[in-house]
């Protein structure tokens, strides 16, 4: 569900794009008439017929788009390397503008940096945001989180974790991305939010958490999830990269005859940011 490619061809009704355009597949198809889709959040549709997982997506030599509105053209950008956008570029981005613009003088508290971290952290630098403090447990993850521009990396496992946190940002925490979703993740996030913050929840890890009912009200927080994005975001995204460029995160390109082989690494935890299949 992640799709970039050149229009090869088009149906007898389909206009607006032309043959040899490159292009992001919008992978969000909505049924079209629910509430959802009506406000063009099509990504939240109960009836949906996404492209890649509803229908044949991307690990595919050509694929199907009912419309040219699910084609978002990419001008100048590099289509292998814009691959990411229609996925964790937009769900890193929709998450990312719940916060409004309170993140461009306040550090984000990112947790987890795999694929959907780094890509929150490079898509920042585009942002003008100020650079997030990310908190994951593998090494070489903190490293390529430091790359992609985060000021700190620091290691949840740390005895004192939650003070280097605090410290990194250096007032009050207003502002947490949970990329993974666990009972640690969560927790780590509404111990360390302030009065009046917002804790994003993206990643879907799984577990549950218990919290003091008075303490929403009282310390005025939002816990919201937020899951992929809209067409539109997606839109505005890749308007958004074609001025300032793609964001520097780790791509390991390899042939489309390897997918098994990516999917076996990433599920072993051995993928550093996002394999990207070539047909
Ligand atoms: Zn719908
Ligand atoms: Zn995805």
């Amino acid at each position: 569900h992640e799709t970039t490619g050149a229009v090869v061809a088009l149906g007898p009704d389909a206009s607006g794009i032309k043959v040899g355009t490159n292009a992001v597949v919008c992978s969000w198809v909505g049924c079209g008439s629910c509430a959802h889709c009506k406000q063009g959040n099509e990504h939240l549709c109960g009836a949906p017929n996404f492209i890649g997982v509803n229908k044949p997506g991307g690990y595919s030599d050509y694929v199907m788009v009912p419309h040219p509105r699910y084609l978002i053209e990419l001008g100048d950008l590099d289509p292998v390397k814009a691959a990411p956008m229609s996925c964790s570029g937009l769900t890193t981005y929709s998450a990312l503008r719940k916060f409004g613009s309170i993140l461009k003088d306040l550090p984000l508290v990112i947790l987890g940096a795999g694929g959907l971290g780094l890509m929150a952290t490079g898509l920042m630098g585009k942002l003008d945001f100020a650079a997030p403090v990310v908190v994951e447990i593998d090494t070489a993850k903190r490293s390529a989180a430091l790359k992609a521009g985060a000021s700190a990396a620091i290691d949840p496992k740390d005895p004192d974790a939650a003070q280097q946190i605090r410290d990194a940002v250096g007032q009050p925490v207003l502002a947490v991305l949970d990329l993974v979703g666990s009972t640690e993740t969560a927790e780590l996030g509404l111990s360390l939010i302030e009065k009046g913050g917002r804790i994003v929840i993206v990643g879907l890890l799984g577990g549950d958490i218990r919290i003091p009912v008075p303490s929403l009200p009282l310390k005025a927080i939002t816990l919201q999830g937020s899951y992929i994005g809209s067409p539109a975001e997606l839109r505005e995204l890749v308007t958004l990269l074609r001025e300032k460029g793609l964001p520097d995160t780790p791509l390991d390109c390899r042939p489309l005859d390897q997918a098994d082989a990516a999917l076996s690494d990433l599920r072993a935890g051995k993928v550093i940011g996002r394999v990207i299949l070539i047909p």
